[in-house]
């Protein structure tokens, strides 16, 4: 019997990971990246940045990064089961 799913990973759109970022920050298109203020650390130089092909945000400011579970932990001020039964109920994302 093998038990080989240890990697839970989401699964889901690109576009889906912008459109929850975007609901708590305002983002703005520089080429092949989103900016922002970022949301964990008093900003006004768009220091939050997203990369639409890899799902994953960085801060330059205050170094938070992370994909879209970590996002969620991080502003919802969530555990990692809240946040993947977040984003199930909330987007609908389909998590294995
Ligand atoms: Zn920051």
């Amino acid at each position: 019997m093998s038990t080989s799913n240890s990697n839970s990973s989401p699964i889901f759109q690109e576009e889906s990971f912008i459109d929850i970022v975007s609901k708590y920050v305002s983002l703005n298109e520089s080429r092949n990246i989103l900016k922002g203020n970022c949301p964990f650390h008093r900003d006004s130089t768009n220091s939050f940045m997203i990369s639409p092909a890899k799902n994953i945000f960085k801060c330059f400011g205050c170094g938070q990064e992370g994909g879209v579970i970590e996002f969620i932990m991080l502003i919802e001020n969530k555990s990692v089961e809240e946040s993947i039964a977040l984003l199930k109920n909330q987007f609908g994302l389909k998590i294995s």
